[in-house]
Formats: C-alpha cells, structure tokens, sequence
C-alpha cells in the first residue's frame, strides 16, 4: 500500500465535493472538487515539466490558494516539495536553490497553473513508503548556513493524524487560516487539520486584525502565532461576542506571553491552548483540549513521543524521539549525527523541564535564537554581515521585548557608524524580519573572562528600548 500524503488527506476530502474548501474574502469560494481538479492538473503540468519522483519542486510565492494547490501536486507526483519565504532575498535564495538543486523552481504560482489548463488532469497518486521525502524546511543555521529538514510522508501523516485526533476536529469545524505557508505551522499543522476533516477554511492571505475579526464569525478554529493574539488584544473589535461561538483558539511557534493568555480569556472567556513544534519534528507537545490549559507551558508529548530532558539536571535540553521526528537535514550527515543522541533522540536545542504531571516548561533557547513576529532569526547569519561594515569592529545581536513582535532584533556593534545607513544596507541583504530595529554603537562589547560576548547582559542593558 502506498504511504503518499496526498493519498491519504485527499481520502479525507469530503464525499460531496461541493463543499467548499476556501472560502476566500468577499464571498467566494473554492470547492473541495474544484481543489482537486486544480490539484490534477497542477501534477500534470510537473509532470509535463519533467519532475520525477523524488526530486525537488521549490516554490517562492506570496501566499495564495494556488501555491497550496503547487504543494498538493507536487506531493501527488512524488516530488519533495520545498517552500521559500517570499521575503527572501535573490542571496539567501541562490543558497538554497544551489543546495536543494530543485528540478523547478516556480516564482509564479499562478503563470504555472494558467499552462496547466489545457492539460489533462493527472489521476494517479504517484506511490510512495513512509520514509520517503515528503518537504524540506530550511531553518537558519547558528552558524549562518541554513539547514533543510528533510520530513517523510511518514512523519507528515503520523504527525497530522494525531493532532486531528488531539485537537477535536471534525467535518463540522471551520478552520481561520491566516498563517503564512513557506513554514511548517501553516502549511502542514494547519492545512492538514483541514485536509483530514474535509473542512473549509476562511481563507486571508496574510494576518490583518479587522479581517479576522470579520472572518471569525464563520469559523470554529483559529491557529496563530503569539503576535497574531497580541494584535487581536490591542484591537476594540476584540469582543466575548465576536468569539462567543469559536470551539479553539491554538498558539504555537513562539512563547506566548502569559499576559497575553490572562488578557486574551478576561476579553473572551476563551483559554489559548498552546503547543510546542519545530520543523524538524513539526508538533512535539500541546496542552489538552480537554483538561487544564496552563498558562506558560506548552502541555504533553502527543501519542507516540518520547520527550525527556538532556544534562541529568531538572531544567536541561529537551531531547524527543517519535513518528514525526525527521530524517535529518539534506546533505549534512555529519551535522545530523551531531544533533542525535546514540539512543536516537533529537537534541532539540531549547531548554526546558518537566513537572510532575509531565507537562512541559520551556525556559529558552540554548542557541540564542530571536523569533520576531513569529520568524526565527539567528543571530549569527546577522552578525556576519554586519561584521563586513566599515566602522564595525565586532557585533552582537540579540532579542528583546517588543511590543508587537514579542521579540526586536537589536545590534550592538563596537566602534561608530552610522545607523540608518547601516539598517539600510543590511535590509538589501536581509529579509525584513531579519533586519536589526536598532543598531548601538559601543566602545566595546561586554566579555566574559574567556572573552566571550555576554549577551544576557546586552539583552537586560537594552530591555527597554522598544518599551
Ligand atoms: P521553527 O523551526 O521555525 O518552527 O522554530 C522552532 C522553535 O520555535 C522551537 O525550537 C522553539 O524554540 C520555538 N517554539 C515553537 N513553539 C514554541 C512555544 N509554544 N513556546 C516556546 N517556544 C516555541
């Protein structure tokens, strides 16, 4: 039997085929039958491209029904699929194509479909096993190079059938996607909750408070990132009303602020149910559905993961070994040995402890990673280039409490320059996110005895520049 994704979530696309599956702003809407006609001929056209099983269809696009429907074919062929943060920039890009060396690389999603159309439909559902490669996510690198995740269909599916399960969704269920799709929490979490309930989603390609306010009145379940219930918090429309009839309401990819938990229930009466992913292991724990939600913690290991703590001590790396873990990163087999136990364990770099009930706390980050607005931003990627400017001696970049994006990225460079200049230049460079709010100039960057950058304290001097 073949274990291909898209055989199974398309087994769950509903018997009626006119139910809709996006219901996109202004009213229209987009059918489950229509999707997977779109979804043939999509598969059609790669294969008319040339793509064969296994190789790797890279898509960077601004989000749209289209690249989900690209997504969906290229797993239909057979094909790894590979999304790219439009924010790229034609550097960062170059990497990747160069790494991933796709077979296509489609910049215009709807210019592929519109040679499609006179193609005909692909029918067959190319097989696959379970440890074939489904995706690869690129995560930055610490030490600025970007790794690929490499997911199976196996790890895909397993992961998708036990949040389906853990969350409660049903074919009655109508899922706000707001979430951008070149990451694993909008193209896989949220997408295949959909997919496998056969449901509709209100469909907004890009998170805009007023919009989901507005879309909020036809759904059931909402997915965000931290920032996504911060910005809904700041906004008047944000009633018990509006959300009066709403069953969920998930939070993951970053910590969510345990004010913004507490704010969020005294506005709504609504408890965020918080979960713990990656890309490489897509979701890892989540708090219960049904049961006690605790602010702070990111819940249990779902069915089937082996969660413990690395160091021997309480609070320690959090180690998982499970169904969904993946299968290492694309061609960097030393890497990918350096970051499993010899039992097999993912050391995944965050720092965290288990209480007695079993649920997880998360504490940190051992690799000083910053997320901004939901995006995870390595320092090191920034210092390197900020290194290369005249003026700068030596940088340090750090994260520190922002308003809007729960973490700003902030440079403290040693020596002088000029910060708009240096902002402007490293935004050529650097996709938005990525780019330093602020850039400070010291006389010299503060050193531990062995002479390395102590960036808890450039993060406790800074704390309140963005407050
Ligand atoms: P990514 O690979 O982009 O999905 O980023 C994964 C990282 O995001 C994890 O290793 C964590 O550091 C962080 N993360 C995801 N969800 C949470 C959460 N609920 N609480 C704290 N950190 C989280």
């Amino acid at each position: 039997m073949s274990d291909n994704l898209y055989g199974l979530l398309a087994s769950r696309f509903p018997t009626d085929r006119s139910r809709p599956c996006f219901r996109l702003p202004g009213g229209a809407a987009i059918a489950y039958g229509d999707f997977e006609t779109r979804i043939g001929l999509a598969a059609a056209a790669l294969r008319s491209a040339g793509v064969q099983p296994g190789d790797r269809v890279a898509l960077q696009v601004e989000k749209s029904v289209e690249a989900v429907v690209i997504y969906l074919a290229a797993l239909k062929v057979g094909a790894v699929f590979l999304p790219l943060n439009a924010a790229y920039t034609e550097g960062e890009v170059d990497y990747f194509l160069r790494d991933a060396e796709p077979a296509l690389f489609l910049r215009d999603a709807q210019a592929f479909l519109a040679g499609a159309a006179d193609l005909a439909p692909e029918l067959q559902v190319e097989p696959r096993a379970a440890d074939d490669l489904a995706a690869i996510i690129y995560t930055s690198g610490t030490t600025g190079r970007s790794k690929g995740a490499m997911l199976t269909h196996g790890a895909l599916a397993a992961n998708a059938l036990a949040l389906h399960e853990a969350w409660g969704f049903s074919p009655d269920d109508v899922l706000l996607h707001a979430l951008p799709i070149f990451h694993v929490h909008g193209l896989f979490v949220a997408l295949h909750c959909a997919f496998l309930s056969g449901c509709p989603m209100v469909w907004l390609n890009r998170f805009d408070e007023a919009a989901v306010l507005e879309g909020l009145a036809d759904a059931t379940v909402m997915m965000g990132v931290p920032t996504f219930y911060t910005r809904l918090l700041a906004h008047p429309g944000l009633t018990r009303e509006v959300t009066a009839h709403m069953r969920l309401f998930i939070s993951g990819s970053a910590p969510l602020l345990e004010s913004a938990f507490e704010g969020f229930e005294a506005r709504t009466g609504h408890r965020i149910l918080e979960r713990y992913g990656m890309s490489e292991a897509v979701i890892i724990t989540t708090n219960p559905l049904d049961g006690e939600r605790k602010p702070g913690s990111v819940g249990f290991p779902l069915p089937g993961v082996d969660l413990r703590i690395g160091g021997g001590q309480e609070t320690g790396v959090i180690e998982i070994r499970g169904p969904s873990v993946f299968s290492g990163y694309w061609r960097m087999p030393e890497k990918t040995a350096e970051e499993f136990t010899a039992d097999g364990y993912f050391i995944t770099g965050d720092v965290g402890r288990l209480d007695p009930d079993g649920r997880l706390w998360i504490s940190g980050r051992a690799k000083d990673l910053i997320i901004s607005g939901g995006y995870n931003v390595y320092p090191k990627e920034v210092e390197l280039l900020l290194d290369e400017q005249t003026g700068v001696r030596e940088s340090a970049v750090v994260g520190v409490p922002h308003p809007d994006f729960g973490e700003g990225v902030v440079a403290v460079g040693e020596g002088q320059g000029d910060e708009a200049a240096l902002i402007a230049a490293l935004r050529s460079r650097l996709a938005g996110y990525k780019t330093p709010k602020r850039v400070v100039f010291v006389d010299a960057l503060p050193r531990n005895a062995m002479g390395k950058i102590q960036k808890a304290l450039l993060r406790q001097t800074y704390a309140d520049l963005f407050r």
